[in-house]
């Protein structure tokens, strides 16, 4: 069976987490604070908070921002659920906008989204392709649009606009005219978890680049004492010799990440370039070579004018197919020894979010990307051979179906 993405797990990433046990020190700590460096080195934004997860690195920056009761937070409606889940945990709305045909939200449709209650916009960059950020941005310091906004805290009168907060959980290592994600918009946030092209085994970062006033090297400093239960020092600090005393500012949260998960990030981090992103524009190439000979296949856009994907997952749509026949043909992959996948099912199809009132009949070119997609195996060890028997299996089982 080839399976869907298993995490590369060499002999270099053995050592360097090895490495970390035996240091001592296994939470947050020098580990962390080198790949935090690295990170903004990396992607060119201002600074960078290494959490838990991509999801509670999220939720900390709407909840800094003071989003809660009675605001609204814009997101794709096709996305996977943490980029809703973290505003609804805020207690605000998220407010739900279709995709375009690239599976990113459309931007027409997110212009006519925005309300004087919405506080923040969370586009994602789906698969690894970035948004159209030059359009997103402009759209938040649109005179018309800023004069709509009612901020309710210093940090909202500070920014005196509506807050875009990238879902980058696909994208490192994308780029949009140039920049790389994380250095695209005010603050991005990363995710590590095992099926992402970087894994820490879970984890995410937050990088920040919000405009002045603000000065990020002051925010990443609150962040440190916000994701660690509001106390003044962390660990580290305390256990230099009779540094004992803290105090706690907030009741805050607890999502730090640990040095043993840094381990991990610092060698995928080093190598990511020159060989992850390689690797899986490799296979990108290979699949879109294979399909553009098929008339009943769409190619994802994953090098376009001014955007280049991290290729995170490759979706591969079906033309002239319902949502009944996709399923079809991935069972009939799955006969074939071949995992694949679909990303994602649209929020307003969820069980949770459709009792809380959403219809997906709102949303209906996500309903479109959904019902005709398949997205097929991307990882570094899948080699030549196999990329050549998914190719086989999906159009077997495609040319079944149609026929
Ligand atoms: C994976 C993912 C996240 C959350 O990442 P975690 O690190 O698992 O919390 C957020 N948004 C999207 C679109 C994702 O795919």
């Amino acid at each position: 069976m080839i399976p869907f993405s298993p995490p590369r797990i060499d002999q270099k990433i053995i050592d360097e987490v090895n490495d970390a046990l035996r240091s001592g020190w296994i939470t947050t700590g020098p580990r962390t604070k080198k790949f935090e460096k690295m990170i903004t080195a990396y992607c060119g934004h201002e600074s960078t908070l290494c959490v838990n997860s991509g999801s509670s690195g999220l939720e900390l920056m709407l909840r800094w921002f003071g989003v809660g009761a009675g605001d609204e937070v814009i997101v794709p409606a096709y996305t996977y659920t943490a980029t809703a889940n973290v505003v609804v945990h805020c207690g605000a709305r998220p407010v739900f906008v279709d995709a375009g045909p690239d599976f990113n939200m459309d931007v027409e449709k997110l212009r006519a989204a925005i309300t004087p209650a919405t506080k923040v916009i969370m586009p994602v960059d789906l698969a690894g392709l970035p948004c159209d950020y030059d359009e997103i941005n402009a759209l938040v310091a649109d005179e018309d649009i800023k004069g709509k906004f009612s901020p309710n805290n210093p940090e909202q009168n500070k920014l005196g606009r509506i807050l875009v907060l990238s879902d980058a959980a696909h994208s490192i290592g994308a780029k949009y005219k140039g920049k790389k994600t994380g250095s695209l918009t005010d603050v991005s946030v990363f995710s590590f978890h095992a099926v992402k092209n970087l894994t820490t085994a879970e984890g995410g970062a937050i990088c920040l680049n919000l405009p002045e006033p603000f000065d990020n090297e002051d925010i990443y400093k609150y962040l440190c004492i916000k994701s660690l239960h509001g106390q003044t020092k962390d660990a580290l600090a305390k256990s230099k010799d009779g540094n004992w005393q803290y105090d706690v500012i907030e009741a805050g949260y607890k999502c730090n990440m640990t040095d043993i998960q840094a381990a991990m990030g610092i060698v995928e981090l080093e190598r990511y370039d020159e060989d992850m992103l390689v690797k899986r524009k490799h296979i990108f190439d290979l699949y879109s070579k294979a399909f553009a000979e098929k008339d009943w296949a769409v190619i994802p856009p994953y090098e376009t004018t001014g955007k280049t994907s991290s290729c995170h997952v490759f979706l591969l749509r079906i033309k002239g197919i319902d949502e009944a026949e996709r399923n079809i043909i991935i069972s009939k992959v799955y006969e074939k020894q071949v995992s694949v996948n679909v990303h994602f099912i649209p929020l307003p199809m969820l069980s949770f979010y459709k009792n809380s009132g959403y219809s997906i009949d709102d949303y209906p070119v996500s309903y479109d990307n959904f019902s005709r997609v398949i997205s097929l195996p991307v990882y570094y060890n899948l080699d030549d051979d196999q990329v050549q028997t998914v190719i086989q299996a999906v159009t077997e089982s495609v040319e079944e179906v149609l026929s």
